[in-house]
């Protein structure tokens, strides 16, 4: 059987604007960043952005949207995105993080190579020059080191409609405010007891230009720079001269970092007159985030389910990790679709999980092998069909809608016993159910075809002490087989699938639903574990065609009538195939 191979580079569809696209082209046709070089001289593409996750976690569903949109801008306007860990934290950061954000963005079908190289930079290999601006800034008097304390800060820094007070460190000679920077850099004074802030104004109506912290002490280990600091740069200082530095021409962001903007723009303002950083200066703009209806995003509330073994690991088929929906059998090509249809606004709003998994089913249906699998499993004996002997039997692989793949077949046989689906027999029928269902004293039992085998009569069943059904049975017509003449001659209203019991594979396999069962889990700070799903995970013994026998980890497939399914990339194995369900064929969650 053949595969789908959905880490190949489908081109994407085409791009709807958006208001950063408008923002670049203006840009482009402006040539506002037509001019500036890199280090050897060289013209720089006009659209550089960046990734910049922290490494402190694994991404999720929120971050591809980010990916997308950066990467996509760059490869939309022949520029470049940079992947930049944002490494400035150092208790929290280690390279178990990078390693596997490094895997999701290739994986999600990104590159940050380009004819110039690798750009995959972390913000801690600018450590030296951002100590070196700072000690500027404190020279030319537009920083100082503050020596209150923590508590006195916070009282001084005002509130909304409340001005803040100036420190009485404020106004210390720029001399003074060097000495004591380079002593907080040699390690003489202990966690917060100095700290180095921008002089801006403590009276701003916006809260970040509160003079706000640009280096601090810690005296902790980093996972790059080991312990040769004790002093590291803050988040708001670091983020805006990184971009400089790599020459990030659209600096683009999420909504929370709007008020943080005037920050930025003053210290590249400053730095770049200074000479310190090319211009033209990067620019920041901000879209709203992605929020999906029945996911939770929050590192910590993530962390809780794994922590207290709600689910299996971050890579739990449930979660909205990256690695979690690769495992779940998301293509990279459906999340990328979707990050595209979802578009860039700057409202918030929610969007529909059942647009992501519509986005799924539209990208695997053209190139899912389709397969057998029955997953409810009950006996059908063909008790005329001679014992101990088969017939081949074949079905394409790919619906008849994709005539690129229409020679391609499945083979497999039918014999005396095979199984069905619990649910394609009924003892009474109700009103319309055209599939099995035992002869009655007025009527014969009803008639179907086995889907791309031979028309059948069921003729009866067998019970077992409980009452279950536990066979069922039936006689065939050697001459109704699919494909055949004679096919023509029976008109029958049910269709089922079927696997041959001697040729069947057993296999594990694993029924994924949503996570929770609220669309907002953790809206307005209620109890997400209240809202969990108890049938997010099932684990079932199924029976699949021969041919999936030896199905590869990450191998595709549509299971006629089930859904989207994935050879499950840890625990399946050629021979012992393991499964996991992606997402049923149809949406059971409309209201
Ligand atoms: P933290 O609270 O730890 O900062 P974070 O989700 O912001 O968590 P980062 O590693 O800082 O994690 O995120 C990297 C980038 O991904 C940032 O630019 C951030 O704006 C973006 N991002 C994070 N969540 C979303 C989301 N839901 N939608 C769009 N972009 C997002
Ligand atoms: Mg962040």
């Amino acid at each position: 059987m053949s595969t789908d191979h959905t880490n190949g580079h489908t081109p994407p569809a085409p791009a709807s604007s958006n208001f950063l696209r408008g923002i670049i082209e203006t840009d482009l046709t402006a040539g506002a960043y037509a001019e500036r070089k890199d280090s050897q001289g060289q013209p720089l593409p006009q659209v550089v952005t960046r990734f910049p996750p922290e490494p402190n976690g694994y991404l999720h569903i929120g971050h591809a949207k980010s990916i997308c949109v950066n990467f996509g801008l760059a490869r939309d306007y022949a520029g470049r995105c940079n992947l930049r860990f944002d490494d400035t934290n150092p208790e929290k950061e280690e390279q178990e993080y990078v390693d596997t954000i490094i895997d999701s963005v290739r994986w999600l079908g990104f590159d940050w190579k380009d004819s110039t190289g690798e750009h995959l930079y972390f913000a801690s290999d600018y450590f030296d020059q951002l100590y070196s601006m700072a000690e500027y800034l404190i020279t030319a008097d537009l920083a100082y080191v503050d020596s209150q304390s923590a508590e006195q800060m916070a009282a001084n820094r005002g509130n909304f409609g409340e001005v803040g007070k100036d420190s009485p460190f404020r106004n210390r000679s720029a001399g003074e405010s060097l000495d004591l920077f380079r002593r907080m850099k040699a390690g003489e004074f202990k966690d917060g007891e100095h700290i180095v802030r921008a002089k801006i104004d403590m009276a701003s109506p916006n809260m970040n230009l509160r003079d706000p912290a640009i280096y601090r002490i810690r005296h902790a280990h980093h996972h790059r720079t080991g312990d040769k600091w004790c002093i590291y740069p803050m988040y708001d200082f670091t983020h805006p001269i990184s971009d400089a530095l790599e020459n990030i021409s659209h600096s683009i962001c999420t909504l929370e970092f709007q008020d943080h903007r005037p920050f930025y723009d003053w210290l590249l303002e400053h730095l770049s007159s200074a000479g310190f950083l090319q211009k033209p200066v990067p620019h920041q703009y901000e879209f709203s985030r992605l929020n999906v209806t029945y996911v939770i995003t929050s590192k910590r509330k993530l962390r809780q389910l794994v922590d207290e073994g709600i689910v299996d690991g971050w890579d739990d088929p449930r979660m909205p990790t990256l690695v979690g929906i690769r495992r779940r059998g998301f293509t990279p090509e459906s999340l990328q679709l979707f990050c595209d249809r979802t578009g860039v606004t700057k409202s918030d709003g929610w969007i529909d999980m059942s647009s992501l998994e519509g986005a799924l089913r539209e990208d695997l249906d053209p190139k899912a092998p389709r397969a057998s699998a029955v997953l409810q499993p009950l006996k059908l004996i063909i008790d005329n069909f001679p014992e101990g002997e088969t017939v081949a039997c074949h079905a394409p692989v790919y619906p008849p809608a994709h005539p690129e793949h229409a020679t391609a077949l499945r083979h497999f046989p039918i014999s005396n016993t095979l199984w069905i689906e619990q649910e394609d027999f009924m003892e009474t029928p109700v009103k319309g159910y055209f599939r099995l269902f035992p002869p009655t004293a007025d009527k014969p039992g009803s008639r179907v075809r086995l889907r791309h085998g031979y028309v059948v009569e069921c003729t009866g069943f067998e019970k077992d002490a409980d009452g279950k059904v536990i066979a069922v049975h039936c006689t065939y017509f050697p001459d109704s087989k699919s494909g055949t003449e004679g096919s023509a001659n029976y008109k029958v209203k049910g269709n089922i699938h079927w696997i041959s019991v001697a040729h069947a594979v057993e296999a594990e396999v694993r029924l994924y639903d949503r996570l929770f069962t609220d669309p907002h889990p953790d809206a307005g700070g209620k109890d997400f574990k209240a809202a969990l799903n108890p049938n997010a995970k099932k684990v079932i013994t199924a029976y699949l065609e021969p041919g999936l026998k030896d199905a590869k980890a990450e191998d595709r497939y549509q299971f006629e009538r089930h859904g989207y399914f994935v050879a499950d990339r840890i625990d399946s194995q050629p021979g012992k195939p393991v499964f996991n369900r992606t997402v049923t064929l149809k949406d059971s969650w409309v209201k």
